[in-house]
């Protein structure tokens, strides 16, 4: 499989006054085209750095990061701007829609950001809501809509712009068990459709419905989590 990502060595040292935080320390990970990874780790482990890092919104302090063939570690900020409109998809567990407008000019607004025409943009923002469900909400605002409903606007503001891959920050958090169900459907149908998936989430049902897992503590990742089975372990005792 063609790797979609892939990171080698990454740290990432946050420098605040004379006090260093080493908020990742080395991570090798890689990513095949296809793949749907969950990422898992306690609070101040890291997964929000790393999710910024694979999502281009911040660089690493040092190691090799490259995305769909794109070594994006020595980019300028306009070069990772275009690449997060290009290449990602980004789903928050804000949803992060803006308020004013209906659902379908949310999910236009990265076409604007990439240069679409405008007819082109209504069409492609229609066919993603209608692949999300939401063809006969097109012209609801946020407000009007169900948590549930809000995420699944900001899913078809993710995949308008076809990206590589679908990046997911704890995007069930704060819906309910029901609306949870119906967004891990609608990735588990991505993915089977092709899409490349990586989410991070720190629910182990959440995270049971993804292809693999992978789980960081204090910057450094690992493919079982100690920790739980250890505690897991001493429950049983
Ligand atoms: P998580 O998302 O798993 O809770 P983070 O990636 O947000 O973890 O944080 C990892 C570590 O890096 C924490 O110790 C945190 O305090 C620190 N950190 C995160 N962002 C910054 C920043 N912008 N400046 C300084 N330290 C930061
Ligand atoms: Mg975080």
């Amino acid at each position: 499989m063609t790797p979609m990502l892939s990171m080698t060595g990454v740290r990432k040292t946050y420098s605040t006054g004379a006090v260093q935080v080493e908020a990742l320390r080395g991570i090798d990970l890689a990513v095949a085209e296809g793949d749907y990874l969950a990422i898992m780790g306690p609070s101040g482990s890291g997964k929000s750095t790393l999710m910024h890092i694979i999502g281009c919104l911040d660089v690493p302090t040092s190691g090799s990061y490259e995305l769909d063939g794109t070594d994006v570690g020595s980019m300028s900020e306009k070069q990772l701007a275009q690449v997060r409109n290009r290449k990602i998809g980004f789903v928050f567990q804000q949803f992060n829609l803006l308020p004013s407008l209906s659902a379908l000019r949310n999910v236009e607004l990265p076409l604007i950001y990439a240069g679409v025409p405008a007819g082109q943009r209504h069409e492609r923002a229609m066919a993603a809501l209608a692949r999300v469900g939401l063809g006969d909400r097109v012209q609801h605002r946020p407000g009007e809509l169900s948590g549930g409903q809000q995420q699944r606007v900001s899913v078809a503001r993710a995949l308008v712009t076809d990206p590589a891959l679908l990046l997911a920050d704890e995007p069930t958090g704060n819906l309910d068990s029901h609306s949870t169900d119906d967004i891990l459907e609608l990735f588990a149908e991505l993915n089977a459709a092709g899409r490349t998936i990586v989410m991070i989430t720190h629910e182990q049902e959440v995270a049971g419905r993804a292809g693999r897992r992978v789980f960081i503590r204090d910057g450094l990742l690992s493919s079982t989590d100690a920790l739980a089975s250890r505690d897991t372990q001493g429950a049983l005792r």
